[in-house]
């Protein structure tokens, strides 16, 4: 079994080093003998096709690099539709997240999104940074870290989680991120899936099932370090 994973835009959404969520997911499979190959697709790489693709990472960025990436990732709109609306698997983290809306609007432009999900971003005046505490039926208690300006309406959709501890999606509705089918897409930043494994496990076991049939489910991983480092946080923002 093999999984390929395309990262979308790494020069430019890069945010805390979102780019450790790749290494994470890559490091989890190995560790059960599933090939993982990573392809970087950068501003200067052309253009980019989703054949045999199974998950699509796109991280965060300044709305500077935002506004670079929306028209690069709109040329490709009809394409990434259509993996997702055929069950692939999008991972996607703050301004990626607000680009998978239909805009973001800033105090003097506005960013148009991909409308692959009917959510809208709007800028606020503080921006919302810290740490974070969610409660998700997907993965139980995720832990992570916040640091946006835009605040998300996420309408009917499903979130990630509720929110324990932080600000969320816009600081009043109290849920963050939003699943989708196999999209996952939250503002926490950096380290999400090495600090969560079982949001990792979540994702990598969607894109398995999709692309096997008849895949068992993973293989259990010794998470005891993550765990303590987890109920640490949960405890100390409780
Ligand atoms: N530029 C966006 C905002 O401030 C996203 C920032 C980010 O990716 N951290 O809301």
């Amino acid at each position: 079994m093999e999984l390929k994973i395309l990262h979308l835009y790494p020069d430019l959404l890069n945010l805390y080093g979102d780019r450790g969520n790749i290494a994470c997911m890559k490091k989890r499979l190995t560790w059960r003998s599933i090939g993982a190959e990573v392809i970087s697709h950068t501003c200067d790489s052309g253009d980019f096709s989703l054949d045999g693709v199974d998950i699509v990472f796109i991280g965060g960025g300044s709305d500077r690099e935002q506004k670079i990436v929306c028209h690069r990732l709109l040329e490709h709109k009809e394409m990434l539709h259509g993996f997702v609306n055929d069950n692939g698997v999008l991972v996607a983290v703050c301004g990626g997240y607000q680009l998978l809306g239909k805009y973001y609007k800033l105090a003097d432009e506005t960013i148009e999104g991909l409308d692959i999900l009917d959510i809208y971003t709007e800028q606020g005046k503080k921006r919302l940074i810290g740490n974070v505490v969610l409660d998700s039926d997907v993965a139980g208690k995720i832990v992570g870290f916040e640091n946006h300006g835009g605040r998300t309406y996420i309408g009917n959709h499903t979130p990630l989680g509720k929110v324990v501890h932080g600000y969320g999606n816009d600081d009043k509705s109290g849920v963050e991120g939003v699943v989708y089918k196999n999209v996952v897409a939250t503002y926490l930043h950096g380290p999400l899936l090495p600090k969560n494994p079982r949001l990792c496990d979540y994702i990598l076991t969607n894109a398995l099932k999709r692309k096997y049939p008849d895949f068992g489910g993973l293989a259990p991983l010794d998470d005891k370090l993550e765990a303590t480092a987890s109920e640490y946080i949960v405890n100390r923002f409780n």
